[in-house]
């Protein structure tokens, strides 16, 4: 395996490089050609986009490197499972890349393109050809967020928002800066671990940083370490030039099999998170995403690694709350017994769900909420099954 950390000593002491993309699967030899042969009918239809440096984390001696997994396409992405809008957003849309659904946030989906294109991705379908969702001209956003006074906090997502020039970062923290109400400005990006070179290279993004993260009004980074082999010295060197810059930074990442559906892998990434000044937020059940079969784990399967991972590290590392970004809210995982699962709103789109507490009957092969059955007598709303769990019970 490369060793990202040692080869990198210079870039890292002049704060500079420059990542090499490589889109097409032939130019990675370490897969056989064969493989590559069959893997280009996955990258056809799911986009397939790496770095060298994120390349080089890849141990090739392990057929089941958690970090091949996440990067590079598996032919049963191709099964028949899953939507590709698993959980509704075109319902919340309000306009062309404005995303609407708590009262307090909005978000704008300002880019359509990613440093590396994890395989598991819920919004995959931004970045198929006929997709017109998100849009570089935030304008109709900018005057939307500024009609509604009650949104505080406004998320910049895509697609990832640190693809874009430094330039049009700024215009777009100019103009939700000058929107009073506007509290809070998040960034959700996976380049920390995808080309940390982004942020420690780019003095006026660091710059803007520090312009725009006030006392008052802080940006936020929410950032997306999967696994704890991602946080390399100059990953966690990234997270320092935001904390330094006045940047909160958290993370939030998906529970994804074969990357860190493992007590020993998650509380490594937890406990390690919080050391560099990025403790864990959200930890989400993958949604039932059109290609993302072969990295989906159980709802009770994925708690009971969420509860054993809890079992280590300080209060720090352990504030994640395992939840479901459901059409109808963010729903967290709360307890599953012998017998049933315990979930409550965390989030919910409809204010009159606001903390409601719902009870399920526990079923180990589960994925989504919307294959769940109310226990009777307890007010707990059943969802209809989508189709694709009708015909098909999941890939295990
Ligand atoms: S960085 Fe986020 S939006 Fe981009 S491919 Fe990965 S999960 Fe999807």
């Amino acid at each position: 395996m490369a060793e990202p950390n040692a080869i990198r000593l210079e870039e890292r002491e002049s704060g500079t490089r420059r990542v090499r993309y490589v889109r097409d699967i032939d130019k990675i030899p370490n897969i056989p050609p064969e493989e590559r042969a069959r893997l280009k009918a996955v990258a056809k239809r799911y986009v397939f986009r790496v770095n060298d440096y994120y390349l080089g984390l890849i141990d090739w001696n392990d057929p089941n490197d958690p970090i091949k997994q996440l990067i590079i396409p598996r032919e049963e992405e191709l099964n028949d499972w899953g939507q590709l809008d698993a959980s509704n957003e075109q319902a919340i849309t309000v306009a062309r890349g404005v995303q609407h659904k708590y009262a307090h946030t909005v978000l704008l989906l300002c880019n359509e393109v990613c440093g590396a294109y994890c395989r598991y991705c819920f919004r995959k379908r931004l970045f198929m050809d006929d997709n017109d969702e998100v849009t570089n001209d935030v304008s109709e956003g900018l005057r939307y967020i500024a009609d509604h006074p009650e949104v505080t906090n406004v998320l910049l997502t895509g697609g990832d928002p640190l693809l874009m020039s430094t330039r049009r970062l700024v215009e777009i923290f100019e103009a939700l800066r000058a929107i009073p109400h506007v509290r809070i400005i998040r960034i959700g990006t996976k380049m920390p671990a995808f080309d940390p070179w982004r942020i420690l290279s780019d003095d006026k993004l660091r710059e803007a940083f520090r312009t725009f993260s006030g006392p008052q009004k802080r940006i936020y980074l929410m950032a997306h370490f999967d696994h704890p082999r991602e946080l390399t010295d100059v990953a966690a060197e990234g997270i320092d030039c935001c904390v330094r810059d006045g940047v909160i930074c958290c993370n939030q990442c998906p529970m994804i099999k074969g990357v860190n559906d493992c007590p020993d892998v998650l509380s490594e990434l937890f406990q390690k998170l919080s050391w560099i000044g990025c403790p864990p937020y959200y930890l989400f059940q993958g949604r039932p995403t059109a290609g993302n079969e072969p990295y989906e784990v159980p709802i009770v399967r994925g708690w009971r690694i969420f509860q054993e991972a809890l079992r280590h590290g300080s209060g720090l590392a352990r504030r994640a709350r395992f939840v479901m970004s459901h059409e109808t809210g963010k729903i967290e995982v709360l307890a599953v017994d012998e017998k049933k699962i315990y979930v409550r709103y965390h989030r919910a789109k409809d204010p009159n769900d606001r903390g409601r507490f719902m009870i399920y009957q526990r079923n180990d092969d589960a994925y989504w909420l919307d294959q769940l059955e109310p226990v009777e007598g307890t007010n707990t709303p059943r969802f209809k099954p989508s189709s694709p769990f009708e015909v098909n019970e999941g890939p295990e």
